[in-house]
């Protein structure tokens, strides 16, 4: 699994239809300094759900991030990322070739719209999607500055969180707590019906 190809429309600095291709085992981006380099790492984490402004570098509304205009520009009031993964090894539980994740705001009414495979989803959906895939939100597919450092310094139990996503058990341990959840709702049910056969008898 690898991501092919990124397109960006309306986000941050990317005012028009944006294509960036990675055809290589490593892809480097290069430009001088506020031309957009770190607004590509920031659609990516949008896309996979982001839900931090702060985290996005972005102002207090999440609408922020869709491009504001410019000396020679007007406001855009769409901003649309899509994410193309190749999954010829079925890394993703899907039986498609190549998985598509989009995100897009509009300014009107600043709420988000997700999309896999151009089909409308839940946060959720891309969510249980990615997880255990090492695309998690949380995960190490992207190394900001300072994550090795904070990887150092974090407490045992944190680094552990890690090393569970990075082995895919992540996705097992929260379907046991919600199976959890379940039998401990199940277990109050059953101590509220002794109570009424209790009462009765
Ligand atoms: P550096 O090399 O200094 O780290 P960079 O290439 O990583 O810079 P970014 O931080 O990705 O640059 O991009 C900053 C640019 O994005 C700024 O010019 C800023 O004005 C622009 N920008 C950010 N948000 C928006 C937005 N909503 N609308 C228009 N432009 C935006």
């Amino acid at each position: 699994m690898f991501l092919k190809r990124i397109e960006l429309l309306g986000f941050k600095s990317f005012a028009d239809k944006t294509i960036i291709q990675f055809d290589h085992d490593i892809t480097g981006i290069v430009g001088p300094n506020g031309c957009g380099k770190s607004n590509v790492n920031d659609a990516i984490r949008w896309v996979l759900g982001e839900q931090s402004t702060k985290s996005l570098r972005s102002g207090n509304s999440m609408s922020d991030i869709i491009f504001s205009g410019s000396e020679f520009r007007k406001p855009v009031n769409l901003a649309k990322v899509t994410l193309v993964f190749d999954n010829s090894s079925r890394i993703f539980d899907s039986p498609f070739e190549e998985i598509e994740i989009t995100r897009q705001i509009q300014r009107s009414n600043n709420e988000a719209s997700y999309f896999i495979n151009k089909t409308p989803c839940r946060l959720k959906d891309i969510n249980d999607l990615v997880m255990d895939t090492g695309l998690g939100r949380d995960s190490l597919s992207i190394i900001t500055q300072g994550n090795i450092s904070g990887f150092a310094d974090a407490k045992p139990e944190e680094r552990r969180s890690l090393f569970e996503e990075a082995a895919g058990v992540a996705k097992y341990k929260k379907r046991k707590k919600v199976s959890l959840q379940k039998l401990e709702k199940t277990q109050d049910n059953l101590d509220r019906l002794q109570d009424i056969i209790d009462e009765l008898s």
